[in-house]
């Protein structure tokens, strides 16, 4: 069993390169334990005001330096987050309750977020354009917004933010990041990673605290010139309208309700192992995880058969013992709300077919916050739980017969920002993927996200991208000089 680490960090707002204590207190706890980890203090609306315009103050500085001294730092910082990932993803398994590896995972993904805008920095390119009149030319330039407020979620506390703050300060901006509630700790432990890498003190604040408090001070003060949010989409509609008092913009990444199809000619072993993968991986509270799946008629007896073997050998347990495929949920709320839409589906005619209650086994975890992994058959497009994100363990089965049938199903939903398609037939996997309306789509792969591509959701799962080329744009305005033309 891997252990807590020994705290090298103070639990109080990080604020121009140092813990300064806030003002509330709030216990942070694990779990899969229901035990304390930390009395986490939270910024004050003075000290969230503070860290803007400390944020604002080292902007001018930061912005000016080259973008490859820039881009240097960031990519110091992942080679720092790689170094220590051991007590980082050991911090981040005890805070957030998703399995060490899984934790491991998410801190090596963050890194490749800072090497990726670590190299971005330098490709900020602007160009000149042909201006109608002889004499003159334009010149368009890419330059940093200014300060960014940031404000994360739960369930990848470190990647969300990775995902954020790289591409922001590789544009040139600073930023204030404020991390959810329940998982503080791994922000203010990576704090003193970005100093040593060389951000200036300042460049990078963290406020914890509640989200409408932070976010309407974000959104009020006038130096806060981007929100970026990744959460639920009824945050990031009230953001949107906070933000629009003094017209900042937003960029949003936020719910998804995923189809996840199976076609008649998919490997079916494959098909179900890619999905239990899934649906484990944070134990299914992850914006895109599988939240329909799709399967053909012909084949969904031996489809279910398969999730099913698969679905009821996995061990549920404390992320920090060894072999764990699946940890807790965030808390006891979350318990009950998957646990309502599973009541509210199994009185509507669907049917239980696994429920892995394998945690019982461990008297340790009986306080902790877990909920079967849990395989329901005879599902229907208008039952609850096919219409809202469940961000739990649970796979709901719905039948389908025709092609066309089936992706309009998948898109009748308001979320639209990932889907899956296995089959064998890869013309048709692809024509199916074209007709999603999604920001991603993983073809015979669960897991297709990566700092490379620009990922992001469409209808109301989002506006904007982060990752690829694009996540930069985020931070930069673009401004055009119409000049006289040089003469030799
Ligand atoms: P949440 O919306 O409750 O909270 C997210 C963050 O927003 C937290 O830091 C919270 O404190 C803050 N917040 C809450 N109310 C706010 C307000 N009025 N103004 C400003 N900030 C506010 O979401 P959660 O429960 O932490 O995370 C789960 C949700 O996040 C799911 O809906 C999931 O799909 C979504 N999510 C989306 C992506 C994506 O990339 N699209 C990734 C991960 C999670």
């Amino acid at each position: 069993m891997k252990t807590v680490p020994d705290f090298w960090f103070e639990p109080h707002p990080w604020i121009n390169g140092s813990w300064q204590p806030g003002s509330e207190s709030v216990t942070v706890s694990n779990p899969a334990t229901g035990s304390p980890l930390a009395q986490v203090t939270r910024a004050s609306a003075a000290q969230v005001n503070l860290a803007i315009e400390g944020a604002a103050k080292v902007f001018t500085e930061w912005r000016q330096r080259s973008a490859v001294e820039r881009g240097n730092i960031l990519k110091r910082i992942a080679t720092l987050l790689l170094e220590r990932k051991d007590p980082l993803a050991r911090l981040l398994t005890a805070e957030q309750g998703k399995p060490y590896p899984q934790a491991v995972a998410e801190i090596e993904y963050s890194a490749s977020f800072f090497q990726w805008f670590g190299e971005e920095a330098r490709r900020l390119y602007g160009r000149v354009v042909p201006h109608p009149e002889a004499d003159r030319e334009f010149i368009i330039e890419h330059k940093p917004i200014g300060v960014a407020g940031l404000i994360t979620p739960w369930n990848f506390p470190l990647a969300q933010a990775a995902k954020k703050i790289s591409a922001a300060l590789a544009a040139g901006c600073t930023a204030v990041w404020k991390p959810a509630e329940a998982t503080p700790l791994i922000a203010l432990a990576v704090a003193p990673l970005f100093r040593e890498a060389g951000v200036p003190d300042g460049a990078i604040q963290i406020v914890p605290g509640r989200g409408s408090v932070i976010g309407n001070l974000f959104a009020d003060h006038p130096a806060v010139r981007v929100l970026s949010l990744t959460g639920s989409t009824s945050t990031g509609s009230s953001l949107m309208a906070a933000a629009s008092r003094s017209i900042k913009r937003v960029s949003l990444e936020l719910g998804g309700n995923a189809p996840f199809i199976i076609l008649p000619d998919a490997d079916l072993a494959f098909a179900a192992e890619q999905l239990c993968r899934l649906k484990l991986f944070v134990s299914g509270q992850v914006c895109v995880t599988a939240n329909r799946i799709f399967v053909h008629s012909d084949v969904v007896a031996k489809f279910i058969d398969l999730v099913a073997q698969r679905l009821s050998s996995a061990h549920v347990g404390n992320g920090l013992i060894d072999g764990v495929d699946s940890g807790p949920l965030i808390h006891q709320h979350a318990c009950t709300e998957v646990g309502t839409l599973v009541e509210q589906s199994l009185q509507a005619g669907a049917r239980c077919v696994v429920s892995n209650r394998s945690y019982e086994a461990d008297r340790g975890n009986a306080a902790g916050a877990f909920y079967p992994p849990t395989l329901l058959t005879d599902v229907k497009d208008d039952m609850p739980i096919a219409q809202q994100e469940i961000f739990g363990p649970i796979i709901p089965v719905l039948q389908y017969i025709d092609y066309s049938d089936v992706v309009q199903r998948a898109n009748a939903t308001p979320y639209g920002l990932a889907g899956y398609v296995f089959g064998g037939d890869i013309s048709r996997c692809r024509a199916i993927a074209s007709g999603l309306d999604v920001g991603i789509v993983g073809v015979n792969e669960w897991r297709p996200l990566k700092a490379e591509i620009p990922f992001g959701g469409v209808k109301q799962s989002g506006i904007g991208a982060e990752g690829g080329e694009e996540g930069i744009r985020e931070f930069l305005d673009t401004q055009v000089i119409s000049l006289p033309k040089p003469k030799y």
